[in-house]
Formats: structure tokens, sequence, C-alpha cells
């Protein structure tokens, strides 16, 4: 499979690992957003979440916890930003699931910019009730 992050779980790339386990590994991004910024995937090559096992799921989030963990008590930040670009739409360029861990201190000059939008209440009531449905088929 031609997928760089394969590769770098698979040995044949190398990284600057930081941790592993029998569901996942971290290392630090290559173009860090902030010191620190490491990058927490499931061995296993997925593109999204869902793909994922159980098992899968909970061990790619409790590597995520431990990495979180050490990054606070050797990095030192102030917080972190932990998230998931999932598609392209969403900014997903390698197509292998990962879990960005960006730690945060004041002035650093990050901007999440999100715009939000309004909606009435029975369109919130309408939209929760189709989700519930779909999540519980
Ligand atoms: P995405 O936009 O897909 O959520 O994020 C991909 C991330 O992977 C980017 O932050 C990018 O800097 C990082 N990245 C891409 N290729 C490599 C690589 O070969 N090694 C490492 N360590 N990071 C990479
Ligand atoms: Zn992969």
């Amino acid at each position: 499979m031609d997928c760089v992050f394969c590769k770098i779980v698979g040995g044949e790339l190398p990284c600057y690992s930081v941790y592993n386990d029998m569901f996942a590994i971290a290392f630090l991004d290559i173009a860090p957003i902030t010191k620190g910024h490491t990058l927490v995937l499931p061995r296993v090559h997925v593109k999204s979440l869902s793909e994922l096992k159980k098992d899968e799921a909970a061990g790619l989030i409790f590597a995520v916890q431990r990495v979180s963990s050490g990054i606070m008590e050797s990095v030192y930040p102030e917080g972190l930003n932990i998230f998931i670009n999932q598609g392209e739409v969403a900014g997903q360029v390698v197509p292998h699931l990962h879990v960005h861990v960006v730690p945060r201190t004041t002035g650093d000059g990050l901007k999440f910019v999100t715009p939000r939008f309004e909606m009435s209440e029975s369109d919130f009531k309408k939209l929760a009730k189709k989700i519930t449905k779909a999540i519980n088929v």
C-alpha cells in the first residue's frame, strides 16, 4: 500500500517516534504547527474513525491520552488542541487516520476561525433526532 504513514508504521520510513503500542503509534509532525505537535495513529490503515473496530478505537484514544499527558509533562504547554481532519474537505491530506495533538500557549498566535450560524429550536430538535436515529441503527 502506497501510504506514507503505513510505511512509518512498518518501519520502512523513519520518524521521530514518541510512543507505540499494539494498536497505535505516535511521532512528531514533520511540519509542526507548534513545538511538540504530534500525530497519533492506528497501526491499521483506515481513512476514517468509523472504520476502526471497537478495540482499535479504544486503543487509539488510549494512545492519545498517553501522548497528551506526556506532552503536558515535558513540553509544558498551557493547553492542547486535539483534532482529526477527516476527509479532504476537512483538510485531510494523508489518507491514513491520524489525531493531531497540538500544544497551545498564550500568545502563540494560532486562531481557529469558526463562523457560526443560527438554527431554530425545531431545526435543532429535528437534527438531533435524525443523528440519534442514524447512530442507533
Ligand atoms: P492532515 O492534513 O492529513 O490532517 O495532516 C497530515 C500531517 O502529516 C501534516 O501535519 C504533515 O505535516 C504531516 N506529515 C506528512 N507527511 C509526513 C511524514 O512523512 N512524516 C511526518 N512525521 N509527518 C508528516
Ligand atoms: Zn496507511
